[in-house]
């Protein structure tokens, strides 16, 4: 096992008491993630620790903790990734009125916002218009100093309003990616009211793409994964792809042009977007989620054609979040995982790098102790 890195900080404005938690911490952009001890605030009034049982991991961890988008959100050592917490409430401070002790609880990718300004008030923290989200990691820490630290960790301390509640009957471990693949995939295809008698689209088969098919069948669209990976197509199906393409061959993609109502495009890493515009509908729109480092050239007669458009779309709210949750919890949605002791999570990034999931890697935090 890699050696441990002393990740503790000193407070910049020691405004709060702390203690010391068990984490895993990359500490620079080539080195690999090992063990690691920082510091959590001691519950204010208003907040809830978490005893951490699961934590999903996103390609945005491996982008984050490589330091991918140096040019967008430069990271700060060391960091802790995780932002797909499911947990158990472990102590509430005395203001605290939506959880208590014990219950199952899970925490996204944000952990505060300004909550005043018009974005913050629609329940949209993410788009706080005060540039005032605090992100679960990799953010400015206004309590202890330092940035913040995620889910590869023992516990978390967060404000009960960015606290979530987990609906009884959903497996746990499965639940976690919801909290960032789940919603980053549900938001986007509410927002642009996919359904019935739709043809919509999903690029990548990941952890955001198998969570983006599950929601399109869930609701009742035509849906069609495109993948580069033959070999998905089995559970492509399985998950609720009524057809599936492979990306690479252009005799398939030309089958489906001007056909889409809309596309979710999830993929990690720079290919050809121009290729899926085509394959829209006159006012169709291709909604990136995936965040390749680097920009995408993208050529506009595509667009001008068939008047189409070209979105993006940040993880979700709050309110929907929870409202993501209660569905996944009404209609039995989790994700399918690949359980991992937190020992391999060098080897999980290698492997998410070869697309070689299936289709989102889960830590169980318990291994944190061994
Ligand atoms: P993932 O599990 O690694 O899935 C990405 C998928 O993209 C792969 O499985 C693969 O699918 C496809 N892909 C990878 N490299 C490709 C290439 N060179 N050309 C074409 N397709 C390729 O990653 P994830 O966790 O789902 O995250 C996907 C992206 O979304 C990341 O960039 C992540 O940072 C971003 N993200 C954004 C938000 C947001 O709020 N907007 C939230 C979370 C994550 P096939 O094998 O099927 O081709
Ligand atoms: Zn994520």
């Amino acid at each position: 096992m890699s050696e441990t890195v002393n990740a503790v900080q000193e407070p910049v404005q020691s405004k709060s008491a702390s203690y010391t938690a068990k984490a895993f911490a990359a500490s620079a952009p080539t080195s690999p993630l090992a063990a690691a001890s920082i510091q959590r605030r001691n519950p204010a009034p208003n907040d809830v620790q978490i005893q951490i049982l699961f934590c999903g991991v996103c390609h945005s961890d491996l982008h984050q903790a490589k330091n991918e988008w140096v040019d967008f959100m430069p990271t700060v050592y060391p960091c802790v990734p995780g932002h797909e917490i499911v947990g158990r409430v472990a102590k509430v401070g005395s203001a605290v009125t939506k959880f208590k002790e014990g219950d199952t609880v899970a925490v996204g990718c944000m952990v505060n916002s300004c909550g005043v300004c018009a974005s913050c008030k629609e329940g949209l923290q993410q788009h706080c218009d005060n540039a005032a989200t605090v992100f679960t990691y990799n953010s400015e820490d206004k309590i202890l100093g330092g940035v913040t630290y995620g889910g590869y960790s023992e516990s978390i301390v967060v404000d009960e309003k960015f606290v979530l509640h987990v609906p009884d009957g959903l497996n746990p471990a499965g639940t976690a990616p919801l909290l960032c693949a789940g919603i980053t995939t549900y938001s986007p295809l509410r927002h642009w009211k996919v359904g019935k008698g739709q043809k919509v689209g999903i690029v990548g088969l990941g952890g955001l793409g198998h969570m983006g098919l599950k929601f399109a069948h869930a609701f009742g669209a035509h849906t069609v994964l495109f993948t580069t990976s033959a070999h998905k197509i089995d559970d492509a199906k399985r998950l609720g792809a009524d057809e599936v393409v492979i990306s690479k061959n252009p005799e398939e993609m030309l089958k489906h042009e001007r056909s889409f109502d809309f596309i979710l495009n999830t993929v990690s890493a720079p290919h050809d977007v121009n290729v899926y515009i085509n394959l829209l509908k006159r006012d169709g729109t291709m909604t990136f989620v995936g965040a390749p480092p680097k920009p995408v050239p993208l050529g506009v007669f595509g667009l001008i054609a068939g008047r189409r458009s070209v979105a993006g779309s940040s993880i979700g709210g709050i309110p929907e979040t929870q409202e993501m949750l209660d569905f996944c919890g009404k209609h039995g949605i989790t994700s399918d995982i690949e359980l991992i002791p937190i020992q391999k999570i060098n080897e999980a990034y290698e492997r998410l790098l070869k697309s070689d999931v299936k289709y989102r890697f889960v830590i169980d935090m318990k291994s944190l102790n061994k």
